[in-house]
């Protein structure tokens, strides 16, 4: 008998609920699946993992999680899109409390292996105000020594900074087995699309499909467009983790795609997808991070000989449908969540 126990905190958001689905499938052992958030609210939930409804801030709660875990992949944190974190910088900071609690559990339970999800947010601000070249700005490729001298996003990115050192000295003092990926923009079905924690690829697909069915032939984007990223799709990110997870990689790691666009490029992509044009209506003064970052996979490339290749075209084209399906759902009354529809 498998007595091996895999724990996901996170697990009623995005990238936790996907991660779950993936480990169903692969059926090696039990998996306890931890969120915050009421059951109901979980975006994905099977009935054949446990679930925990607990708030893991809590020491006490961190404890019940990990009891028993084998594996450990911390996806918690309190965090949303550009619109989010640049207007809640305590609460984004306070999900230090988060893994700072996980990894103690670890310890203490004796986890084999821990997973933790660092972020872009951490590169230094000032590589990133780079110079508009012809409709989009240059997006420098960052690499992971970029992080330092450190400037990280305010607030987010510090948090994601200094639980990524929390995590090097649990693994250099204590000798935990601790792995960290820094994501770039990851979407895909499942993800947050609605209520003002959404990312840009998902606020896009969502507006698109707005425009399209109240005949309103407009689109509204924040900062000029021109702000460029690369937006890595949810299976890439997924088999990035596993294979972080059990790899030598003893630094942080960029997991992002290298393929950058701007904002306008992503509108006109769903717009594609969608079959319309829209009028552009730009937003200035609202939320838009940094002018330009990319992934430079370097370093993943040379530990694994892979790196996430899924194109954004490819990725937004499943997106666009699932954010579409939801959209019909909600407007029928069906909350816009459809639980274990597809997976349970
Ligand atoms: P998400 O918001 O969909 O999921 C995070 C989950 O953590 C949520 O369901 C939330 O309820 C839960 N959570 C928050 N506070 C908690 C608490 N105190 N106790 C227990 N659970 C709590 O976000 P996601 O996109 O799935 O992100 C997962 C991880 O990846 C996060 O750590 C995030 O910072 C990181 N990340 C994501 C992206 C991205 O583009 N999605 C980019 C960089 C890093």
């Amino acid at each position: 008998m498998n007595d091996k126990l895999t724990v996901v905190t996170g697990a009623g958001g995005f990238i936790g609920g996907n991660l779950i689905a993936v480990l169903r499938r692969q059926g090696n052992g039990q998996i306890r699946a931890v969120d915050v958030k009421p059951l109901e609210h979980w975006y994905q939930k099977f009935d054949d993992v446990e679930n925990l409804s607990l708030d893991l801030n809590s020491k006490e709660n961190c404890e019940i999680a990990a009891k028993g875990a084998t594996e450990v992949y911390n996806l918690a944190a309190n965090m949303g899109g550009m619109g989010f974190i640049e207007k809640n910088k305590a609460l984004c900071m306070l999900s230090v409390l988060i893994n700072t609690h996980m990894l103690m559990a670890a310890r203490k339970f004796g986890v084999e292996h821990y997973f933790y999800s660092s972020s872009a947010c951490v590169y230094n601000g000032n590589l990133q105000h780079t110079p508009d070249e012809g409709g989009r700005f240059i997006a420098p490729e960052l690499k992971e020594s970029d992080a330092y001298p450190a400037l990280a996003e305010d607030g987010y990115g510090w948090e994601k900074l200094f639980s990524e050192r929390m995590c090097r000295h649990f693994m250099e003092d204590f000798g935990l087995h601790v792995r960290v990926a820094r994501f770039h923009n990851v979407y895909g079905p499942w993800g947050t699309w609605f209520g003002g924690r959404e990312k840009a690829p998902a606020a896009i697909c969502r507006k698109v499909i707005e425009a399209k069915l109240s005949g309103k032939h407009e689109i509204s984007i924040w900062g000029t467009g021109h702000q460029t990223r690369s937006f890595m799709y949810i299976d890439d990110c997924i088999k990035g983790i596993g294979l972080i997870t059990y790899s030598g990689i003893l630094e942080p790691v960029n997991l992002g795609s290298s393929e950058a666009v701007s904002i306008n490029q992503l509108v006109d992509i769903v717009e594609e997808i969608a079959g319309i044009k829209l009028q552009r209506i730009y937003e200035p003064g609202a939320p838009k991070g940094v002018n330009g970052r990319n992934s430079d996979n370097t370093l993943i490339k040379q530990y694994l000989g892979w790196e996430p290749g899924i194109s954004v075209r490819e990725g937004l084209k499943k997106t666009y449908a699932w954010i579409a399906d939801q959209y019909q759902l909600r407007e029928r009354g069906a909350a816009g969540v459809v639980r274990e529809r597809e997976n349970g």
